[in-house]
């Protein structure tokens, strides 16, 4: 899970504060050469690490703070703000042009970086918000690469301009416009050519499309894993073509953080969405505010409702919801609901989000994918009739789903048992599953 080494070690620093009435100068002190220690194992800078822990001490050694009523809750406060900060304060979007102009968006980035997958995601995201996106294959060098965004790009239902490998980027990119302006596409997303690693070649192939093309923005993709690497390149690219944004990719498998904690304060230049997996709908708005409470363990509510706005049809959660409460909820329902469990990331994930579960819920504790399938083959291998009223499952019913499921009969036994529990439990919860009002704020 993305940061959760860092996160451990940092709720772990912070339960010590947090316990105590009074806090001296010294405690505060201690506290922030550990926080210091856990930033520098996250792969963070080292001059963003110091300066990062010199603003927060002269912060939080202030007498408002340590004479408050609960000084540990204000040093967390203040270092909540500050990674805040850090990160970027505020929400950065992409850029983009009336919807009678053209955007023309310049992906880059080192090979294997995610810049294909992301440029995908990207088009799926601007369709969905009533854009006209092309994709461009200005990858000249792997026909490989060429025919990924193609396959890609009709996952999406987004059209893909491609000329093959024998013309130049900037020709291709060009034609791609001219493309652009008589099929009605207002956005262009120009994938261009990734190198293992930074050389001339590339930088001049990228500076050339720069400087004939009418660009509104270049956006940088790297590869979270690759922790301070990234940022090097992220600074070697400002440096020699300039860029407008970042995305960072595979933030979903970098347990330290490094990378999406140092790009802003060590190029300036802001992260516009994280890669949160390998899913073309797998991509998310960078909130600098949400990640830094996430990090703390104090839960992102606001992308938990979002991320449930998305994934669950408001019609049938209303109407999930009344039979719910009448005490019709069948074994159909169930299977809807572990489907929408997987749409909005996974339990882990969900837990991850809601605040004070974050740091004491681990992978192990949940059922995973094998459970899961497991309870999915009991549902299916039941009658409609029995998934639909579940109080004439007999023992020899139950026998028999156990034969098709191919479990014991007592794993049956446990998932009628749960299923009665969480049909009482929501029968008792109001307003859940988004049936209630909608409630939102900021955004
Ligand atoms: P490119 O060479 O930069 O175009 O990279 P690709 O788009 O081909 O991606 C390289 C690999 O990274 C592929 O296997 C992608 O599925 C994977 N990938 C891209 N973004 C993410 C992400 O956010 N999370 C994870 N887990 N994998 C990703």
């Amino acid at each position: 899970m993305a940061f959760e080494s860092l996160s451990d070690k940092l709720q772990n620093i912070f339960k010590g504060l947090r316990g105590k009435g009074r806090l001296t100068e010294d405690d505060v002190k201690a506290a922030l050469k550990e926080v210091k220690m856990a930033l520098l194992e996250a792969d963070v800078s080292f001059k963003v690490v110091k300066q990062f822990i010199k603003t927060v001490t002269e912060r939080a050694i202030g007498q408002d703070v340590l004479n408050s009523l609960t000084p540990g809750q204000m040093v967390i406060k203040i270092v909540n703000e500050e990674l805040t900060n850090l990160m970027g304060s505020e929400t950065t979007k992409l850029k983009l042009l009336p919807d009678n102009e053209i955007t023309v968006i310049m992906m880059m980035g080192l090979q294997g970086a995610g810049k294909t997958t992301t440029t995908a995601k990207i088009a799926g995201k601007l369709k969905g918000s009533g854009k006209k996106p092309l994709l461009v294959a200005c990858d000249v060098y792997r026909p490989a690469a060429v025919e990924q965004l193609q396959i890609n790009g009709d996952k999406q239902g987004v059209p893909v301009f491609a000329m093959g490998t024998n013309h130049k980027p900037v020709d291709i990119a060009r034609a791609a416009i001219e493309h652009a302006k008589k099929n009605n596409n207002n956005v262009v997303i120009l994938d261009t050519a990734g190198r293992l690693h930074v050389d001339e070649d590339m930088m001049n192939e990228l500076i050339e499309i720069r400087d004939n093309i009418d660009i509104t923005q270049t956006v940088l993709v790297v590869d979270a894993m690759t922790g301070q690497d990234a940022v090097n390149v992220a600074t070697q690219f400002n440096e020699k073509i300039g860029i407008d944004g970042i995305i960072i990719t595979k933030l979903d498998g970098d347990t330290r953080g490094g990378a999406a904690l140092s790009i802003k304060a060590v190029t300036g230049k802001p992260i516009l969405y994280v890669g949160m997996g390998e899913k073309l709908s797998d991509l998310e708005q960078f909130y600098p505010d949400r990640m830094a409470s996430r990090i703390l363990g104090m839960g992102d509510v606001l992308s938990l409702i979002e991320k449930a706005e998305q994934a669950i049809d408001q019609e049938k959660a209303k109407d999930m919801e009344q039979r719910l409460r009448k005490a019709q909820f069948t074994f159909d329902d169930y299977l809807e609901y572990m489907g929408q469990i997987k749409n909005m990331g996974g339990l882990s994930e969900m837990l991850s989000l809601i605040p004070g579960l974050g740091g004491q819920i681990k992978e192990d504790m949940l059922p995973d994918d094998k459970q899961l399938g497991r309870i999915e083959a009991i549902i299916y291998s039941m009658t409609k009739e029995e998934r639909g009223n579940p109080d004439i499952l007999n023992p020899s019913r139950k026998q028999r789903i156990a034969k098709g499921a191919g479990v014991d009969i007592s794993e049956v036994n446990k998932l009628v048992k749960q299923f009665d529990q969480a049909k009482k439990m929501m029968k008792n919860m109001p307003g859940m599953m988004g049936g209630g009002k909608k409630k939102r704020r900021g955004g």
